[in-house]
C-alpha cells in the first residue's frame, strides 16, 4: 500500500503538476461619475483593482484566478504571493479539494476570513480553470452543466451622494438594458427617489454597506417599506452581527440579503441558525472559491435560502460567478458595478449587454485576459 503525503509528487508524465504559481495585480481606471470618489482605506481613486493568480502546469495548461483585490494593493499580492502560492507549486493540480484544505488548514493561524482566504479562491478558481481546460470543456459543464446559456445581470450603481446623480445613474443602467438596479447610497431619502424614479422599469435593491446600529438600521428598513426593495443589503456593523442582523429581519418584510464579508459555509451555518438573512451573498474570490461556493449553494438550496451571488469582480472571479449561476436551478443574477474602464481585460466580452451575459463556451474559464492589457496596467 502506498503511504500517501502532502509532499507526494505527482506521478511522472501525467503532466498535472503546478510548475509555477504568480499573482498579477492590474488596477484600471473607470470613467468618473460617482461623488466622491470611491475609497477603500486608502487614496481615494477611480480605478478597480483585478488581482490575479495565474497557474501554469507541467503539461502546459494555464489556469487563472482572481482575488478579491482593491486599491492597487501590492501589499496583499505580496501576501498570497509569498504564503500562498509556495503551497500549491509542486502540487497535483488535479487534487483540488485536496489543496484548498491543506493550505487552509496550513494557514489557519493567519485567520479564517481575509486576505489569505481571498488567495486560496484564487488558487481554487484557477485550478478549475485548468480542470476544465483538461476536460476540453466548459467549466459549468464539470458544474453539472448549464440550466441557460445567458445569464442574468444586475447593474450595481456606484454611490452618488445626490439625488440627480443617483437618479442619472439610473436612468443610464436603464438605458443599457438593466431590469435590476442595486443602489448604493446610504441616505434614506436618496434611495427612496431611486426606487421611485425605476418604478415599473427595474427591481431595485439597496445595498448600505453596514452603516447602521441594529437599532436605527430597524428605523430606516421601517422608513423603506413603500419603496418595495427586492432586498435590503448589509444594514448592520458589524457584518458579523448576525443577531442584530436577524432583529432587523423580523422587524420588516423586506428582504435581508448578506454575506459578501463572510469567510466560508460555516459563516452562512451561522447567519442562518440566527434566523439573519433571506438572500445569501458569498463572494467566488473571498469565500474559497468555486468549490466553497458549490456548498454553500446546496447549504441554501437545504435551507430555502436565495442563492445571489456578490460580484465586484472584472476578471476570472466573474467568469466563474457566470458559470457557477449557469449551474443552479434558482436562476442567480450576476452583480456587475456600473461603471466603463479605460480597457478592458478581456476585451468587452465580459461586458452585460441588455442585461445578460452569454455563458463562455470555450474550454476552461471559456475566455482568458488579453496580455497586453495586463503589461499596460500591471501595479509594479
Ligand atoms: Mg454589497
Amino acid at each position: 500500500m502506498s503511504k500517501m503525503s502532502a509532499s507526494q509528487p505527482v506521478t511522472q508524465g501525467s503532466g498535472d503538476r503546478i510548475v509555477s504559481a504568480e499573482t498579477i495585480l492590474i488596477s484600471i481606471p473607470f470613467r468618473e461619475g460617482a461623488q466622491p470618489v470611491w475609497s477603500f482605506g486608502g487614496t481615494p481613486k477611480n480605478t478597480f483593482d483585478t488581482l490575479l493568480v495565474r497557474i501554469e502546469t507541467e503539461a502546459g495548461i494555464i489556469g487563472w484566478g482572481e482575488a478579491f483585490s482593491r486599491g492597487e494593493d501590492a501589499t496583499l499580492a505580496a501576501l498570497i504571493s509569498s504564503r500562498v502560492l509556495p503551497l500549491v507549486v509542486g502540487r497535483d493540480a488535479s487534487q483540488i479539494s485536496k489543496i484548498k484544505h491543506e493550505i487552509e488548514f496550513q494557514l489557519q493561524n493567519f485567520g479564517r476570513n481575509g486576505s489569505l482566504n481571498y488567495g486560496v479562491s484564487a488558487v481554487d478558481i484557477a485550478l478549475w480553470d485548468i480542470a476544465a481546460k483538461r476536460a476540453g470543456v466548459p467549466l459549468v459543464k464539470l458544474l453539472g452543466g448549464s440550466f441557460r446559456s445567458e445569464v442574468d445581470v444586475y447593474a450595481s450603481l456606484l454611490r452618488y451622494g445626490t439625488a440627480d446623480g443617483v437618479v442619472a445613474a439610473c436612468e443610464d443602467a436603464i438605458a443599457r438594458g438593466y431590469r435590476a438596479i442595486k443602489l448604493h447610497e446610504i441616505e434614506v431619502d436618496l434611495i427612496e427617489i431611486a426606487a421611485e424614479a425605476c418604478a415599473g422599469r427595474a427591481r431595485v435593491m439597496a445595498d448600505v454597506n453596514c452603516p447602521w446600529s441594529p437599532a436605527v438600521a430597524i428605523r430606516h428598513n421601517q422608513s423603506l417599506q413603500t419603496s418595495s426593495l427586492h432586498w435590503l443589503e448589509e444594514p448592520v456593523w458589524p457584518p458579523e452581527d448576525y443577531i442584530g442582523l436577524a432583529r432587523v429581519r423580523a422587524a420588516s418584510s423586506t428582504p435581508i440579503a448578506a454575506g459578501e464579508n463572510a469567510g466560508g459555509l460555516s459563516e452562512f451555518v451561522a447567519m442562518v441558525q440566527a434566523n439573519a438573512i433571506d438572500i445569501a451573498q458569498p463572494d467566488i474570490a473571498k469565500s474559497g472559491g468555486v468549490t466553497e461556493l458549490r456548498r454553500i449553494v446546496a447549504f441554501c438550496e437545504a435551507n430555502a435560502i436565495r442563492f445571489e451571488p456578490h460580484c465586484a469582480l472584472f476578471g476570472p472571479g466573474q467568469i466563474a460567478t457566470v458559470h457557477l449561476a449557469a449551474s443552479i436551478q434558482s436562476a442567480p443574477m450576476l452583480e456587475r458595478l456600473f461603471c466603463d474602464f479605460e480597457a478592458e481585460l478581456y476585451d468587452g466580452a465580459t461586458i452585460p449587454k441588455n442585461g445578460v451575459v452569454s455563458v463562455p463556451s470555450s474550454p476552461g474559464l471559456g475566455i482568458d485576459p488579453n496580455p497586453d492589457v495586463i503589461a499596460r496596467y500591471r501595479v509594479r
